[in-house]
């Protein structure tokens, strides 16, 4: 079976739609998302045109910054600090990669954590990996859509074998806990793991995450296994293509994602649920 993450994540926006339509009777406004690209890496200005796309379906409000390459990392630091301080601001994503000039880890670390709607900041990442009941802490995108596919193709997590190929931040490591909290055992691979087939091999649920183009092959996958394919590749011929060797591994695996049409569109969903989520947290608290 192969899990659309397309049509999952449009029927998600579309109930998110319902829930958005009544903020402004509820709370006096909808959500608003803050988006910072610095800039012209076309990838990063794809990625943001479908953030803004979905923010209309949803009906979120959203703004977004676009700044010169060669902005400096003051004036990126600046514009969140006021950011942060805008009441009227809920979340605040910078598109990644930034250029050289400007530090990540600086810039993750100045947004509001409350506001941080990709759920890097350290605060949030502490909080996902000490399991916090009810703690208002935001989950990456890409793990959290990843879940909500496994649970749309009905792959049973409890009890099984998951493994894991990349160790990220941003995906690898974070869906490997969200699996772990969801009693999966749990295998996380990377670039030194030695005999990788034969590991891969063991997995009933096996997550693809490492950028490299049709990278897992259908011998290294076990019949009736559920794959979650995350890479973005360009194939020999420039198209895109996942991580995993799709002619291959379909006919074995018991449900798939495909690329384009599977993590992508789950990604941006989870987002807008983030940003949702940290308008009903900041207005609940108030
Ligand atoms: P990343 O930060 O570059 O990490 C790649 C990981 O893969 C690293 O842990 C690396 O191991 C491991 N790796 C690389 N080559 C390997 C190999 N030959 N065998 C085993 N492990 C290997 O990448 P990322 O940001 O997690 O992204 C991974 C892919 O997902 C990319 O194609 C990216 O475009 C895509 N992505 C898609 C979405 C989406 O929404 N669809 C979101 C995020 C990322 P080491 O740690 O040992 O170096």
């Amino acid at each position: 079976m192969i899990i659309s993450g397309k049509d999952l994540a449009a029927s998600l926006k579309a109930a998110m739609a319902e829930q958005v339509a009544a903020f402004p009777e509820q709370y006096g406004r909808v959500p608003h998302l803050v988006v910072i690209l610095v800039g012209e890496d076309p990838g990063s200005q794809t990625y943001v045109r479908n953030k803004e796309k979905a923010c209309e379906v949803v009906g979120l409000k959203h703004t977004t910054y676009r700044l010169p390459a060669d902005t400096s990392e003051a004036a990126v630091l600046d514009l969140i600090a006021s950011l942060n301080a805008d009441d009227g601001v809920d979340g605040i994503l910078v598109q990644l990669p930034l250029p050289a000039q400007i530090s990540e880890p600086k810039v993750i670390e100045a947004i509001a954590h409350e506001k941080d709607v990709d759920g890097f900041h350290p605060l949030n990442t502490a909080a996902l990996w000490q399991k916090r009941p009810n703690a208002s802490c935001t989950v990456p995108c890409t793990p959290e859509g990843i879940i909500k596919l496994l649970e749309a193709g009905g792959v049973e997590i409890a009890g099984k074998h998951a493994v894991v190929l990349g160790r990220s931040q941003i995906v690898g490591l974070p869906v490997a806990k969200l699996l772990l909290d969801r009693n999966a055992t749990v295998t996380i691979c990377h670039s030194r793991t030695r005999d990788l087939a034969s590991v891969t091999r063991q997995a009933d649920i096996l997550v693809v995450a490492i950028g490299r183009a049709k990278f897992v092959t259908g011998d290294m996958v076990k019949d009736g296994a559920a794959v979650i394919d995350v890479g973005m590749d360009r194939d020999e011929n420039g198209k895109l293509c996942g991580d995993v060797d799709f002619a291959s591994v379909e006919p074995k695996a018991s449900v798939i994602t495909p690329v384009p049409g599977g993590v992508g569109p789950m990604t941006i969903c989870c987002l807008m649920e983030n940003a949702i989520g940290c308008f009903l947290r900041k207005m609940q608290n108030r």
